[in-house]
């Protein structure tokens, strides 16, 4: 009987792994590592949501985003923990102590109005004083900050190794440091799936009727250089500083001009600061590596968020870097949405995510479509030939 396989044990993977077996459904789920090593553990952790996306008005992104902060609080509340995040706010910048009250209005509006609780302290606002206190930020024209609050992934390969032993508890199996290096087809529909064992070369084939692609930022590869890959890379990393931090409960999000363009979160992390994330184009990039240049421009930006702390390239401790796909194929911009894509046989699905926070609901949604009813559990599936 022809097998369901996926690709990739990184949030995307081991979340859809979840939901096809809440529907009966046992796949086989592949990863070329031994361990959960991709964008989704060295990322930054926060699952992002409400007023974050009410500053540029987003509510779609405003419902899926709290959607998916309930889904992790309440599968996994052991793996999360509110996170306050503090913002600074500068006179004369487009963000406003103005602007972030009427989206924090907005934000408990529809919070009602669409039924959305989470379980997060509401959000808020902080005086001057109080954000010199917790932290040395630019001061001047600083006006106070705006609160809200996140929820943080205590520990990002803990959870991903607890998901993965539910999908083994549960029937599926997980195939790890095997990579899966092409697809058989026929008539235009996927027959088979072909893995090569990392560690001793042995290949194997395995007969499957549907595929799904969550491998990240190389998803696609495995279909081979004929059929175009509709994403290339983004390059994105965080830096682990010996500078001061904030204090545990909070994260700050800083901008290299006060109170306007891109922000970076500064948070506690063991006695160091975790700053993040950096982002720059990667087109055709296989390992996620910062280079030096790429370390000195995000050091500059750090320099300008706290201009009055003392760093150099020593105050650098670790970088966590990660692939991420791209919005059009040049590496140039990140996509941040969610795809579900099928850009090769009949069979072959391909699921991009461009965030940790949404993986788990693009998971469910194509799970819901390709699974509406759930047929009773298959007994004794696919083994490893070695077993
Ligand atoms: C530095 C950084 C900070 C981030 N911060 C945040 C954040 O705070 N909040 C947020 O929501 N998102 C954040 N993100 C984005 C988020 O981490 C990613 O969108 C998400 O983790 C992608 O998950 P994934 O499962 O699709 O990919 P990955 O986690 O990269 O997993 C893909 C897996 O597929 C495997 N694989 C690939 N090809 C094959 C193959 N042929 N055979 C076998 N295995 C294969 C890889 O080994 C890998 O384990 C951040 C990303 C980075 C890099």
């Amino acid at each position: 009987m022809p097998e369901t396989v996926i690709i990739g044990a990184g949030i995307q993977g081991a979340t859809l792994a979840l939901a096809a077996l809440e529907r009966g459904v046992c796949p086989i789920l592949v990863d070329r590592d031994d361990q959960p090593s991709g964008a989704s553990v060295n990322s930054y952790g926060i699952v992002h949501g409400g007023l974050r996306y009410l500053q540029s008005m987003n509510i779609p992104r405003w419902v899926r985003s709290r959607r998916a902060q309930n889904w992790y609080i309440d599968r996994y509340p052991h793996q999360v923990r509110p996170l306050r995040c503090v913002m600074p706010l500068y006179a004369g910048a487009p963000r406003s102590p103005r602007l972030f009250a009427l989206a924090r209005g907005f934000d408990r509006m529809l919070r009602t109005a669409l039924g959305q609780h989470v379980p997060l302290p509401e959000d808020g606002a902080c005086s001057r004083q109080e954000v010199l206190q917790a932290y040395d930020v630019a001061s001047h024209g600083l006006l106070g900050g705006a609160v809200w609050y996140d929820a943080q992934l205590l520990n990002p390969p803990a959870l991903l190794r607890e998901m993965l032993a539910e999908v083994e508890q549960r029937g599926g199996v997980v195939l790890r440091s095997t990579e899966v290096t092409g697809l058989i087809e026929q008539g235009g529909r996927l027959q088979a799936v072909q893995l090569r064992n990392a560690s001793d070369g042995r290949e194997q084939r395995i007969a499957a009727d549907r595929l799904f692609d969550c491998g990240g930022a190389q998803a696609g590869r495995c279909m081979g250089p004929a059929r175009r890959v509709p994403s290339a890379a983004v390059l994105a990393f965080n830096l682990l500083m010996d500078i001061p931090a904030p204090p545990a409960s909070d994260a700050y999000a800083l901008s290299p001009t006060p109170g306007r363009g891109r922000s970076f979160f500064f948070r506690r992390y063991g006695a160091a600061t975790l700053v993040g994330t950096f982002y720059r184009p990667a087109p055709g990039i296989l390992s996620p590596e910062p280079t030096a240049e790429d370390v000195r421009s995000a050091l500059s930006s750090i320099r300008q968020c706290l201009p009055n702390v003392e760093l150099d390239e020593g105050s650098v401790l670790a970088t966590y870097a990660g692939l991420l796909p791209d919005r059009d194929g040049s590496g140039r911009a990140l996509h941040p949405g969610d795809r579900h894509l099928r850009p090769g046989p009949e069979g072959y699905h391909m699921l991009v995510s461009g965030k940790l926070t949404t993986a788990p609901l693009l998971s469910e949604q194509v799970a819901r479509r390709l699974w509406p009813a759930a047929p009773l559990p298959r007994a004794g599936g696919w083994r490893p030939r070695h077993a």
